[in-house]
């Protein structure tokens, strides 16, 4: 199976309400999407969503890299040299994640289908089904609740909140939406970096001396403050969960090594695909943290190799996939079942993706 071409496309995907954060407010999903042909027919799909403040790969960035570096270093070569495949795309570019993860699922979505092998099962089998959480948008407190029993109502019960733009305003959308909901249901926030070390400690230890109950939060200071997360982590009742510190196997070992944070957020457009994703589970295996799965504002191409990742590996054990269930439609054939919070896994061969519906996928070469 020799790979005769990469062709780039873009697809747009409207949201069912817009997605709101302390940062942003976005309407649809506006993803890059790569198709790697071969000659027997089979075609590999991967796809990239543009976070320029998070990852800094826009929609520019991620077209240029696979054009320009990535798929001339693979395109003429057999899908069955798949290692030092997947190694050119890490190796033929620095940075770039959210590029070299497109190339790298859709190379895995081949060597799936050339070997007939869901790729779930090619990377452990460990599940079929897994439960997501559903982020809930910062909004007015009476408005996060109705969104809450909405949600709840539908069969989710994890919650996932944003917060860090006003301590007040947070514990009072908490406590609001914690006394609607009671207290079965999982509540778990992400501070996306706003925090100090000191005002993280103080402000997590007052949520929980509140009887919020929040089962864990996400990187509560800044990336690179890795001091400051162990430092969190060592003080807070909360457990930590490190999101933004880790883009690479390497910061995931360092930030373990350190003990600076309790849980692991593995995310395809960090850490550059599947191929780093292992490493990252593997290390993570070795130490003992367990790990989540999460997502960027992401359509089902994305999501779906995320979702055979989790289905893979039982150091998984926290699953953040609601891209899907926050659009509106889903253009693209095949994959895994979204239904609700529970997302069941393709058993087709690859990565089980068949294509898009017609017109969606606007090629721009
Ligand atoms: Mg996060």
């Amino acid at each position: 199976m020799k790979i005769t071409e990469v062709r780039i496309g873009r697809i747009s995907v409207p949201l069912r309400t817009p997605f709101k954060t302390a940062l942003r407010t976005v309407n649809s999903v506006e993803d890059v999407v790569v198709e790697i042909h071969t000659d027997t027919g089979a075609v590999g799909y991967g796809e990239a969503p543009p976070t320029g403040v998070i990852t800094g790969d826009t929609t520019g960035a991620i077209i240029g890299a696979i054009q320009d570096h990535i798929a001339k270093n693979i395109i003429g070569r057999d899908v069955d040299e798949f290692e030092t495949l997947c190694q050119t795309v890490q190796k033929c570019i620095v940075h770039n994640s959210s590029a070299k993860a497109a190339v790298d699922m859709a190379l895995w979505d081949l060597y799936g289908q050339l070997y007939n092998i869901p790729v779930y099962k090619l990377m452990g089998g460990a599940k079929k089904q897994i439960v997501t959480d559903i982020t809930i948008s910062v909004n007015d407190p009476e408005v996060m609740v109705k969104d809450a029993l909405n949600a709840v109502a539908r069969g989710y019960d994890c919650l996932k909140m944003k917060v860090g733009v006003s301590p007040e305003l947070d514990v009072a959308r908490l406590s609001a939406v914690r006394k609607a909901v009671g207290d079965d249901i999982v509540i778990r926030i992400d501070a996306n970096q706003a925090w100090t070390p000191k005002q993280a400690v103080k402000i997590l230890n007052s949520m929980q001396d509140q009887g919020l109950n929040i089962e864990l939060v996400e990187q509560p200071v800044p990336a690179r403050d890795f001091e400051g997360l162990k430092y969190v982590t060592e003080r807070s009742y909360v457990p930590v969960l490190a999101d933004e510190s880790v883009f690479s196997p390497e910061d995931a070992m360092t930030i373990m090594k350190m003990g600076a944070a309790d849980l692991i957020n593995i995310k395809l457009m960090k850490c550059g695909g599947l191929y780093n994703a292992l490493k990252i589970a593997s290390a993570a295996e070795v130490f003992g943290v367990e790990c989540m799965i999460g997502c960027m504002l992401e359509a089902k191409i994305a999501v779906n190799t995320a979702v055979h990742l989790a289905c893979a590996k039982n150091i998984i054990t926290k699953v953040d996939l609601d891209g899907p269930v926050l659009c509106s439609e889903d253009p693209i054939i095949g994959g895994a079942v979204f239904n609700e919070k529970i997302i069941t896994v393709s058993d087709e061969p690859g990565l089980g993706i068949k294509g898009l519906e017609p017109g969606r996928l606007v090629y721009i070469d």
